[in-house]
């Protein structure tokens, strides 16, 4: 049994079996969540199917539905956010503020214009570009930010016109189930349904001849499988997959000034953020003084279960995960690396990790070379910049980037060479909902947030009237 129950075509759903959603706190199963059968599948496909006419008709009612969405947000962030702290670990106030962030979003696509382009007004003909719904939107989250992440998608869908069934990922599913038990007071039945399962719901979903359109989040090889699901099909897909972030230093930064901005961005929801701060560049004459900061940094953050007040950084989400992390680590150090702070696991249950700085470590080593999605870090040093923007794009990766000077002109210039989808100039991380975000190369296809993230989710038509 679960207390947690599935939405399809506006009713709670419970699936004939269940899986267990572990605790990363504690390592422990705390809940039990719906698998979805098949037919549960179908079903859900077939409700927002025909939830489709309804919801496309009235653009006015879309608006007050998800304005309505958001301020449900806004009440229940402190309920929904301990579910996330639950099933993900990040610390209750982080998790609070990801619900609250949902219905920011939300507020934000309820009030976007969708445009409407007169593109010829003569006397021969007039001429129309309008936007369309694409019809039924599978969508599919990680569990860095299962919530937020999934109403970066639901948000501009649904104000487009489409509808949705949408699963998160089998580590945390928990929260997105809360979003459609709350939501199904304020959408018409069938607009959005939540499904929960393994992996091999995904791959049903992106399989299914009802949606045209694939909405994805989460690892390049995860996202080159769903892109090649959808091929057959010709479905619409947008990817946002993994990133290898680098950090640029220019030679004028003052490492103790800018430490916690840089330690900020890398470590953020525990170094499990697709744009996170994932290697630094670093300029010989300032290594030293970068790496003692950052170990500083590191060495006093607070690391604990996510319920504790106090706590700054939870535990490693899942266990594959938080063994990948201390394998990359592990990994560094037999190859000459050294932990400047951290460099192993916490002892006891959970799968807890040492915040970590990794000095005299570079490119070729695999946390340089990788994604290490974790909290750890490796700073790199370098003596030419042109050889360190270099180094920085010579990966299939390009999802983010960022270049810190005092002199925010040359680093702009720097950050303009950057192979990637946001170039931040003495931040990094900085996202907000007008925005557009996505990636360069294997870091994804299209984009999210902004207008730019609305259209992903509608088709072009053109209205061409003759007036000959
Ligand atoms: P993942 O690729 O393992 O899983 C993501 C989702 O895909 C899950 O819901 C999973 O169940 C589902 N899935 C698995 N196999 C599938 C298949 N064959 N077909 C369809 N769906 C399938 O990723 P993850 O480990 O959950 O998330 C971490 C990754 O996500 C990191 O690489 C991170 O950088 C990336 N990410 C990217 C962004 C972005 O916006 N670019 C944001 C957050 C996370």
């Amino acid at each position: 049994m679960s207390d947690y129950t599935m939405t399809i075509g506006g009713r709670a759903v419970a699936a004939p079996r269940t899986f267990g959603v572990i605790n990363p706190a504690t390592g422990e199963v705390a809940e039990q969540a719906p698998d979805c059968s098949r037919e549960q599948l179908d079903e859900a496909m077939a409700a927002a199917r025909d939830a489709l006419p309804g919801w496309r008709s009235d653009e006015d009612a879309r608006r007050k539905a998800l304005h309505a969405a958001a301020d449900l947000m806004f009440a229940r962030s402190e309920e929904i956010g301990r579910v996330l702290t639950l099933e993900q670990g990040k610390p209750l106030q982080d998790a609070t503020m990801e619900v609250v962030g949902a219905g920011v979003w939300l507020k934000y696509f309820a009030d976007l214009e969708m445009p409407r382009e007169v593109i010829q007004d003569d006397d021969t003909a007039r001429v129309e570009v309008v936007r369309r719904p694409i019809g039924v939107v599978a969508a599919i989250t990680p569990w860095n930010y299962p919530l937020l992440l999934g109403v970066w998608k639901l948000a501009p869908a649904l104000l487009a016109g489409n509808t949705m069934v949408l699963k998160p990922s089998p580590y945390t599913p928990l929260s997105s189930l809360r979003l459609g038990e709350a939501l199904r007071e304020v959408l018409p039945p069938g607009v959005l349904n939540v499904v929960s399962g393994g992996d091999d719901l995904g791959a049903w979903m992106t399989g299914h001849e009802i949606p045209r359109k694939i909405s994805f989040t989460g690892s390049v090889a995860t996202g080159k499988r769903v892109a090649a699901s959808a091929a057959p099909d010709l479905k619409r897909v947008t990817l946002e997959l993994g990133g290898n972030d680098p950090a640029i230093l220019l030679d004028d930064v003052d490492p103790e000034a800018i430490a916690g901005k840089l330690f900020g961005a890398a470590f953020q929801n525990n170094g499990q953020v697709c744009s996170a701060i994932k290697r630094v560049y670093v300029p010989e004459a300032l290594y030293g003084d970068v790496v003692d900061a950052l170990a500083a940094k590191a060495a006093s953050a607070k690391v604990g279960d996510g319920m504790t007040e106090g706590v700054q950084y939870g535990p490693v989400n899942n266990r594959p995960q938080f063994e990948r992390v201390g394998e990359l680590v592990a990994d560094a150090l037999a190859g000459g690396a050294r932990a400047a702070a951290g460099g192993r696991p916490i002892d006891g249950p959970g799968y807890f990790f040492e915040p970590t700085i990794l000095a005299d470590v570079a490119d070729g080593a695999r946390i340089v070379d990788e994604e290490q999605f974790g909290p750890a870090l490796p700073v790199v040093a370098y003596r030419d910049l042109d050889e360190a923007v270099a180094r920085a794009n010579g990966t299939h990766f390009g999802l983010s980037g960022s270049v810190w000077s005092a002199d925010a002109d040359r680093a702009s210039e720097v950050a303009g060479r950057l192979e990637c989808g946001t170039a931040w100039v003495n931040t990094h991380l900085a996202l907000a909902p007008h925005q557009p975000f996505g990636g360069f190369k294997w870091s994804g296809v299209g984009v999210e947030n902004g207008p730019w993230g609305l259209y992903g989710f509608t088709e072009l038509q053109v209205i061409h009237r003759s007036k000959l």
